[in-house]
């Protein structure tokens, strides 16, 4: 081969195989132990990175709960028997907190609610709210854009005559939709509870 290609080639190749030498000594000399109930913890949750506990996925808050920096019933997903898996593993008693899920408090569809002018800006329930509070005569109505099924990583959100409807079946009650809504008019409510009123109104008398 020519000295010309030789040299340079095998310089290189000899600096590639320093370095590499020199990252491996260090990565073994300052490698800090996980510790293994992390690994366990992971396990048990369900996977679904949905950011309800806080953090930015179910890797981040399994290490967050075995380092003492969350409580281990923040994963709405896994709900209690996810907690209290993680609490036998952390050695600590876990209460449970019942199961929730998310409900839209509002029944504004059209033939029971007027709008007070036509929307046709930017499709977002929060740009449309911007304007005089929404479209609709009741400043509490749910605006049917869809934040809120945006924001729900489940499918468990749709838009059904104007106004958002939720699939108690596949809600995990992660609470993103709940964030996700301008008017404030989607809550989470105690698993079981069959009435609540769907309405969010807080206008007295003939104002409301
Ligand atoms: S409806 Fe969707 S976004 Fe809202 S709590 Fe349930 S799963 Fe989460
Ligand atoms: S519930 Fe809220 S976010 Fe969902 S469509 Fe209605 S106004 Fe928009």
């Amino acid at each position: 081969m020519d000295l010309q290609i030789l040299i340079p080639v095998t310089i290189i190749g000899v600096l590639g195989l320093g370095f590499g030498l020199i990252l491996a000594y260090v990565s073994k000399r300052f490698d800090v132990p996980v510790d293994p109930r992390v690994e366990q913890v992971r396990k048990i949750l369900p996977g679904a990175n949905c950011g309800a506990c806080g953090y930015s996925g179910c890797d981040a808050y399994a290490v967050a709960v075995v380092y003492g920096q969350a409580a281990p019933t923040l994963c709405t997903v896994g709900g209690d028997p996810v907690a209290r898996e993680m609490g036998a593993i952390m050695g600590v008693t876990v209460q449970d907190k019942g199961a929730k899920k998310a409900r839209v408090l509002c029944k504004g569809t059209p033939e029971r609610s007027r709008r007070k002018y036509g929307y046709e800006g930017i499709e977002s329930c929060a740009a449309a709210s911007l304007l005089y509070g929404g479209s609709m005569e009741c400043p509490y109505g749910c605006l049917g854009i869809g934040d809120c099924v945006k924001a729900c990583q489940f499918g468990a959100i749709r838009v059904v005559d104007g106004v958002a409807f939720i699939d108690e079946e596949k809600c995990t009650a992660c609470a993103m939709c709940v964030a996700s809504c301008p008017k404030g008019i989607i809550r989470m409510v105690k698993q079981g509870v069959a009435a609540t009123t769907r309405c969010s109104n807080r206008d007295k008398g003939a104002v409301a």
